[in-house]
């Protein structure tokens, strides 16, 4: 009578045997909570198809859309942080590292590379929001650096992809000072008379728009991408006020001002590359 009586105790399913859709298959869209298949997510470039909500992406993402075929050579692929103050939170910043680069398969929070995009040669560096927020440490100013000497170099347009919490904390002043020296490399790439294009994706915020995020010759961001310096709350505090609707939202910054233009991401291969022929003509 086994099939209303259990007589067999503990019977366990492998999971390989399990029918449920693998992880990752379905996404919900935060912004619409409807569900979203990967192969869509590829094919409309990672914006939800019901409400345009454009979902965080990371380098290997950004390449595959911008990159003709998604060729392109990666650039000083094996730059990895060193640990100069010994820092320790609730674990150490070695173990922090090498935790993230084996979950992410990533270096750093920054990819560089150079191709072609729109049959132009460009060099594209890209910030991974996923590795420790995305933030700024030695390697992504580093990475920077070289990428424009690079640029400066061969003569090819800069473009940076931003996407970051901002400075990292574990490096502390040596973070800071990549503030410095990637926007004195940009300077002298702008002295190269190079294109530089800054893209601010959702969020860019801290030292990074404080410093290379900035300084494009044309600033863009995609819609609705948070865009600031420090929180919401901090500034609420310290200037003691409340905040206007749609504060530091892509939108609110271009209307203030801060930046050229919003683009989709499904037309942003087909803008970048006009804008790059607009300006080496
Ligand atoms: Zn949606």
């Amino acid at each position: 009578m086994a099939w209303f009586k259990r007589e067999i105790k503990g019977i366990i399913t492998t999971t390989e045997e399990k029918k449920e859709a693998p992880d990752g298959i379905w996404n919900k869209c935060p912004q619409c909570k409807k569900p979203l298949h990967y192969s869509e997510q590829v094919e409309n470039q990672y914006v939800c198809h019901y409400c345009g909500y454009h979902l965080r992406i990371g380098s290997k993402e950004y390449f595959s859309i911008l990159f003709d075929n998604n060729e392109f050579t990666e650039l000083f692929p094996d730059l990895v942080s060193g640990d100069p103050l010994h820092f320790e939170d609730t674990k150490k910043y070695t173990d922090r590292l090498k935790e993230t680069r084996a979950k992410t398969g990533l270096k750093d929070a920054i990819r560089a590379g150079t191709g072609k995009m729109g049959d132009q040669p460009i060099v594209i560096a890209c910030m991974d929001f996923n590795f420790i927020g995305g933030s700024m440490g030695s390697v992504v100013g580093e990475k920077i650096a070289r990428s424009i000497d690079y640029s400066i170099e061969h003569k090819i347009p800069f473009l940076m992809i931003s996407k970051s919490g901002g400075a990292r904390m574990m490096e502390a002043a040596f973070s800071l000072m990549q503030m410095a020296k990637t926007s004195a490399k940009l300077a002298l790439l702008s002295q190269a008379k190079i294109p530089y294009i800054s893209l601010l994706t959702d969020p860019t915020t801290g030292g990074v728009t404080a410093s290379y995020a900035m300084l494009g010759d044309i600033n863009i961001a995609e819609p609705g991408s948070l865009i600031g310096f420090a929180g919401p709350r901090v500034i609420k505090e310290t200037i003691k006020k409340d905040l206007p609707k749609g504060f530091q939202t892509a939108e609110f910054v271009q209307e203030h001002g801060f930046l050229d233009f919003i683009v989709d991401r499904r037309e942003m291969k087909e803008r970048l590359s006009s804008f790059m022929k607009m300006m080496s003509n």
